[in-house]
């Protein structure tokens, strides 16, 4: 398989084959993020991807029902450029049904609605965006390259597509003092364009990142590990997802980790309260604090 520098996939899609169209990210400027430090971005030739199908297809079932694409934002490319590839993905896997990736407010944008159309009908669907928050003051702190007013626009784009997605959301992303703010626009974006799964990350401050700066010189203060588990517990009374929803906290970055449907979002709610309740009592103090995470 040709893989270029780091490859990324979301915890759900652990057993989904990986195919790789694009490497590195083609924004790569979010102030958080360590993921392809000192990768590049690049589109992968389409003589690659075919002979990493013709490989896929000698370790995968030819009615294989959904792949994978890397890397870190693969709906970057153009739209006539993604069709050309779901045509290859489907000779040699004639049954799939959702061609998924990470895909981000950005690449919609320059898309046009007919152009996403064309997209669903080939396959493209149930994209993870890493939406992070719908508060304007973290979008931009965190340089995310987009508004709340976009993520309403394109959201807008990719429901009249009739493409769903993947929500990943990041608990203290607006810094100490403002996960209600942050909670409520969150909360308010997600229960009008309501994702297929909702995925909270904690918001961890790695080293050689535009944040640590931040975080250095008091621009950002990050939160305790109790305040980011009180926005995450407003968030989950507040979400009024579909039955069908996943909720999937299961990202190394977070001490609560649930996987559960919103059929049982009470359920959900009260696993969270207890987590808090345990590690206060065999921890005492441990939430007050803020737990330091290796880079991704
Ligand atoms: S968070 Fe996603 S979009 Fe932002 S730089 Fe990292 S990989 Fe790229």
């Amino acid at each position: 398989m040709h893989y270029t520098g780091p490859v990324f996939r979301p915890p759900p899609e652990a057993d989904t084959p990986l195919l790789e169209i694009t490497y590195g990210c083609s924004w790569n400027r979010c102030s958080f993020c360590t993921m392809y430090d000192g990768q590049k971005f690049g589109i992968s030739p389409l003589e690659h991807i075919e002979e990493d199908l013709q490989e896929l297809s000698r370790y995968y079932p030819k009615n294989l029902k959904r792949i994978f694409l890397v890397n870190g934002d693969a709906f970057a490319l153009q739209a006539h450029r993604l069709l050309e590839i779901a045509d290859l993905i489907h000779e040699y896997f004639p049954q799939i049904e959702c061609i998924t990736c990470y895909a981000s407010i950005r690449n919609i944008k320059p898309k046009k609605l007919d152009d996403l159309k064309k997209l669903r009908k080939a396959g493209y669907n149930n994209f993870y965006m890493g939406i992070e928050t719908a508060y304007d003051a973290a979008l931009k702190q965190m340089r995310k390259g987009y508004t709340q007013s976009d993520e309403f626009e394109q959201l807008k784009k990719l429901e009249d597509a009739k493409i769903t997605y993947n929500a990943i959301i990041m608990l203290g992303v607006a810094g100490k003092g403002n996960h209600q703010e942050n909670a409520e626009q969150t909360i308010k974006l997600l229960n009008r364009f309501k994702p297929s799964m909702v995925l909270p990350m904690s918001t961890s401050v790695q080293n050689n990142t535009p944040l640590k700066e931040m975080l250095e010189n008091g621009e950002f203060i990050i939160p305790t590990e109790r305040e980011m588990l009180e926005e995450e517990l407003m968030i989950l009374e507040n979400l009024q997802m579909d039955d069908d929803c996943l909720y999937f906290s299961g990202h190394i970055y977070n001490i609560s980790r649930i996987s559960q449907y919103f059929k049982y979002q009470e359920d959900i709610i009260e696993k969270l309260k207890k987590r808090i309740e345990e590690i206060d009592r065999s921890h005492p103090g441990l939430l007050d604090t803020v737990l330091s995470r290796g880079n991704l």
